[in-house]
Parts: structure tokens; C-alpha cells; sequence
């Protein structure tokens, strides 16, 4: 016999559960979890060679525990990319965005409270919930996958959660989320607790639309969070940051870490930085690309979600697993989120996404003959 977890004496609340696990597969063309497919630009690589190099001199020493450099470059970026000011005060950075969630979560949910997201919707954040012992609330969609404002609103009153997520544009759906409705939603979760509501905008500089940080201003309450590791190609680094009240930023450090961001990473995050231009450049081919696979696979006959990501949602399929093992089986690997019916396809290199369309295209004409 076997020792496994269940010998182990785990909390009662992870028995029998799984762990995320998008499936990291060694084949042709990965399309399955959202990232950027350019590497790094060669003179940003330098860059960040030489400011790891100058770290690397005092990592005899603790880091900057505050990030001050950091948030300040942060700060400027939200600033210059929403026209909304934001400073030093209002910016907090950690190890990806999923460490700010957990730290927001550890902050204003834990045991005896509740979060609330509206799924299908990043599953994190119900994972993250439960990891620091937040009861979970699985909110309505519509069966376009839009937020049902109404069904949302009711399930605020009656839950009173003290955390709500939502995610826009929204991860597995691609679409994104009118500002009116993130603004009811803000006000049904004040009318009943009041409550966090935490806008995970992880894909926002794919959007066709603008950011929601703006409305940070006047309500305490509200975080908007982000990432380095879509936009900015830089899942590798690990670095995700919120904008809020200064409030906010002063009550995670009550639960983070000391010392969590370490000097290489801060180094490395405040080069990329420096290169922002030439990264938001590559954002455009995506996006132009991301386009360029809603119009095909709606030529192809599939049908398509609205997205404002870097990836699309197409189906439908009777059987979206056995799909999804069909495009593996043609070198393509994207991702089975569990939303019956429907998968996601991230938006590549040109040449990936035809490999993309056409592994789909032979799928199709199987189907249709079947
Ligand atoms: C990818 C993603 C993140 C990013 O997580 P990191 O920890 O910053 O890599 C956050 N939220 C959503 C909705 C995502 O899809």
C-alpha cells in the first residue's frame, strides 16, 4: 500500500481535491495557457542581465521589503495607460497576481467569511478561496456567458460575500464586463456587507476597451488587479500588482511575507518596465491576431465568444474533452477549461495559429461527415 495524502491528517477541506493543473505538454504548438508567445526582445534580455547583475551584488542583503522603486515604475505605467493618476501609495506588487489574490484573500476573506465569482470564471480564485479557508460562492452567467446583473445582484443580498470577484475580460470566456455592471455589482456588495470587490484585469491591454482602475477613485472598497505575465510576456517572472486606496495597500501588509519579492525579481520587473513600448507593440500583432481567429472560426462554423483577451472560445463540441484530444493529436495543445461544450485556443505566432486552424478545420470536416 501506497502512503498517500489521505494518510496524511490535511485539512478536511482539501481531501479529495485536485491541484491546478493546466497539462504542460512537450508538443509542437502550446496554446493552452494564455501566455505570450514572443520571447523577450534581445536588448531587453541585456537589460535585465545587467540590472540582475547590480542585485546580485547585495543579495547578502534582504530586499527592499517595501518595493518602493518598483511600485513607483507601476504607479507610472497605470498612469500613462489609463490617464487615471495613480501613485506609489495606491499600487502593491507580489509574486504573480494569484499571490495578490491570496493576499487579499487572506486580508479580507479567511475562515467564517465568503467570496463569490460568477462562473465558468478563473478557477484560481476559488482555489485561492479555498487555500486560506474563504467558503466559496459559485455566482450565475448567462448562457452567453455574460454576467447575469439581475441573478448577480441577488445572489450579493442573499450571501452577503465578503470578497467579489469579477474577472474582465473574463478568463475562460475572452469577454469583457461593462463598466455599469462591475459599478452595480460594487453597489449591491456595498448595500450588503460592504464587501471587497476585486477586478482581476489580467488580460486588460488585449481589450478593445479601457480599463476600469478610474473607478477606483471614491470607492475604497475597490481593487483592480494585474500582471506582468500576459501583456508583458513575462509569465516566467512571476510579478502581479493591485491599484487601489491607500487603505487597501496598508491592510495586505498585515499578511504578507516579509521580504516576499525578491531582489532578482524586482530587478528583472523594473527592466521589463523600461521596455514597455516594445512590449505594447507585440500586444497589438496579438491582438490583430486574436481578431484574425474569431473571424476564422467563425468561417469555419464554429461558434465564438466575444473576447477582449489574448484567447478565444469556440465550440461547440458534444464531447469538448474528445476534441481537445483530436487537436492535441494534430501537434495542437489548447485548453479544456471544463465549460461543457466549448474550448480555448490562445492567440500565438501567426504560423501557431495556423497550425491552430487548421488542425480545426480537418476537426470540423470529421464532424460534419460523422
Ligand atoms: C493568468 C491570469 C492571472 C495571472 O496570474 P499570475 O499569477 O499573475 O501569472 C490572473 N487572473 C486571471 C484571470 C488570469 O487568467
Amino acid at each position: 500500500m501506497n502512503f498517500g495524502i489521505d494518510d496524511l491528517p490535511v485539512r478536511d477541506e482539501l481531501r479529495g481535491k485536485s491541484p491546478y493543473g493546466a497539462p504542460q505538454l512537450d508538443v509542437p504548438v502550446r496554446l493552452n495557457t494564455n501566455e505570450n508567445p514572443y520571447p523577450l526582445p534581445d536588448a531587453l534580455v541585456e537589460r535585465i542581465a545587467e540590472r540582475v547583475r547590480e542585485a546580485a551584488r547585495n543579495l547578502n542583503r534582504y530586499p527592499d521589503r517595501d518595493a518602493v522603486e518598483l511600485r513607483t515604475r507601476l504607479a507610472e505605467y497605470l498612469t500613462d495607460t489609463s490617464g487615471h493618476e495613480v501613485g506609489l501609495a495606491n499600487v502593491w506588487a507580489a509574486n504573480g497576481s494569484n499571490e495578490v489574490i491570496q493576499q487579499l484573500l487572506q486580508t479580507f476573506g479567511g475562515p467564517g467569511r465568503t467570496a463569490i465569482g460568477f462562473e465558468p470564471s478563473y478557477s484560481m480564485h476559488g482555489l485561492i478561496a479555498r487555500g486560506t479557508g474563504t467558503g466559496w460562492i459559485s455566482g450565475p452567467r448567462n448562457e452567453d456567458f455574460t454576467i447575469d446583473l439581475a441573478a448577480a445582484e441577488k445572489a450579493i443580498a442573499e450571501h452577503r460575500p465578503d470578497v467579489v470577484f469579477v474577472t474582465t475580460p473574463n478568463n475562460p470566456t475572452g469577454n469583457a464586463v461593462p463598466r455599469e455592471t462591475v459599478l452595480a455589482l460594487y453597489e449591491a456588495a456595498q448595500a450588503a456587507r460592504p464587501s471587497m470587490v476585486v477586478v482581476d484585469e489580467a488580460y486588460v491591454e488585449f481589450s478593445h476597451g479601457d480599463s476600469l482602475l478610474p473607478l477606483i477613485e471614491g470607492r475604497p472598497n475597490l481593487v483592480v488587479s494585474r500582471t506582468m505575465s500576459k501583456a508583458f510576456g513575462a509569465a516566467g517572472l512571476r510579478l502581479g500588482y493591485l491599484a487601489a486606496h491607500p487603505a487597501v495597500v496598508d491592510a495586505v501588509q498585515l499578511v504578507r511575507l516579509p521580504y516576499h519579492l525578491s531582489a532578482v525579481a524586482q530587478a528583472t520587473a523594473l527592466a521589463a518596465l523600461e521596455h514597455t513600448g516594445t512590449l505594447l507593440k507585440y500586444v497589438e500583432q496579438l491582438k490583430a491576431e486574436r481578431d484574425r481567429l474569431v473571424g476564422e472560426l467563425r468561417a469555419i462554423g464554429f461558434d465564438v465568444t466575444e473576447s477582449d483577451a489574448n484567447f478565444v472560445q469556440f465550440g461547440t463540441f458534444a464531447d469538448s474533452h474528445e476534441a481537445w484530444q483530436r487537436i492535441l493529436d494534430r501537434g495542437v495543445l489548447v485548453r479544456d477549461n471544463g465549460v461543457p461544450g466549448w474550448l480555448r485556443v490562445t492567440a500565438g505566432t501567426p504560423a501557431e495559429n495556423d497550425a491552430f486552424l487548421n488542425a480545426v478545420r480537418e476537426l470540423k470536416k470529421e464532424q460534419d461527415e460523422s
